[in-house]
């Protein structure tokens, strides 16, 4: 199939984009890598009047170093977030997820801000920046806020961006040194969405109890889940083949699937756990061999 007929508008500027954005009422779509709008345009899953074209502004692309945080413009490029050597040093889970975002070819057109903004709760982007805390900055005809990752996600493929606001910023708070990431992910082939996958991040405290436990998951409801419970059941405690039994259990405790052509969802809510526990167990020796080191 065809996109519906619609506008092409190429924005100048963030103020022209958040004015052709107003004009079209509400009906017009951000352009950014494409790599999700073009295929829902074809499939007319989306008939927007218009699109807005962000790909005209190079403000909206850069990485940034601002003290505690990494600001990464709304148009920077997936691989660019994934290769960027500030990023790998600074935020490892980020790059540790982005590896299994698509395929490189993807990862080279889409962007950080497309894949926040589409907000799929399959998605490896919207987790792992749930996982981090992170913050998004975003701009419309009355002026400019930041809304916190726990506020962002509103359900599927739906985030805090009003239809008249576009997504310029992301701002990623750094990650202590020491602290250990993994992500495990179980997809059908490499490159497609996760059918569950869990981010992971911990620290031990000088005296070897986690002083921070960081665990999303992908794939398991309508938007990414924070499994607060286990980083709870974690923190302040001595690491330990039963702790991570335990948490791996409230991880799954914590999802929300529900069954589609995909995957039950009493399958993915298992999926999740056995993730959680992989996850776990491959960041432990890790930071315990650094932190003995
Ligand atoms: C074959 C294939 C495999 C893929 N596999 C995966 C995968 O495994 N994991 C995964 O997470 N993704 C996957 N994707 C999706 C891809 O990662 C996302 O499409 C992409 O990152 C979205 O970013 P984009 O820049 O292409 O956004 P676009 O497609 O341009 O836009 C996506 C949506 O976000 C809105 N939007 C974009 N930018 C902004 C902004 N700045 N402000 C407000 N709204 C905005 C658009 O209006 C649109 O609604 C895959 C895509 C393909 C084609």
């Amino acid at each position: 199939m065809k996109p519906a007929p619609l506008h092409y508008r190429r924005a100048g500027s963030i103020d022209h984009a958040v004015e052709l954005l107003v004009a079209e009422d509400g009906d017009a779509k951000i352009l950014a890598g494409g790599q999700s709008l073009v295929p829902l345009l074809s499939m007319r899953l989306a008939q927007p009047t218009a699109l807005v074209d962000l790909g005209g502004l190079p403000e909206l692309s850069y990485i940034r170093d601002t003290g505690d945080s990494v600001e990464i413009g709304a148009m920077t490029r997936t691989r660019e977030v994934e290769t960027s050597p500030l990023i790998g040093q600074a935020i490892p889970l980020l790059p540790a997820a982005l590896r299994y975002s698509g395929h490189v070819t993807i990862r080279n057109r889409g962007t950080l801000g497309g894949s926040a903004a589409h907000a799929d709760p399959a998605g490896e982007v919207p987790s792992v920046l749930r996982a981090l805390d992170a913050q998004f900055v975003v701009a419309g005809p009355r002026g400019q806020r930041t809304v916190a990752a726990a506020d962002w996600f509103h359900g599927f493929l739906l985030s805090a961006v009003e239809p008249d606001e576009l997504l310029v910023a992301i701002q990623v708070p750094k990650q202590q040194p020491g602290t250990g990431v993994a992500v495990e992910e179980f997809a059908r082939r490499h490159g497609d969405f996760a059918l569950v996958a869990v981010f992971g991040a911990l620290r031990l405290d000088p005296a070897g109890l986690i002083a921070e436990a960081r665990l999303t998951v992908a794939g398991a409801g309508s938007v990414p889940i924070r499994a607060d419970a286990a980083e709870q059941m974690l923190t302040g405690q001595t690491p330990g083949a039963e702790l991570i039994h335990a948490a791996a259990s409230a991880v799954a405790e914590a999802t929300e699937p529900g069954d589609d052509i995909h995957a039950p969802a009493e399958y993915r809510r298992t999926l999740s756990q056995v993730l959680a526990r992989r996850c776990l167990d491959r960041i432990l020796p890790s930071i315990e061999r650094s932190a003995a080191a």
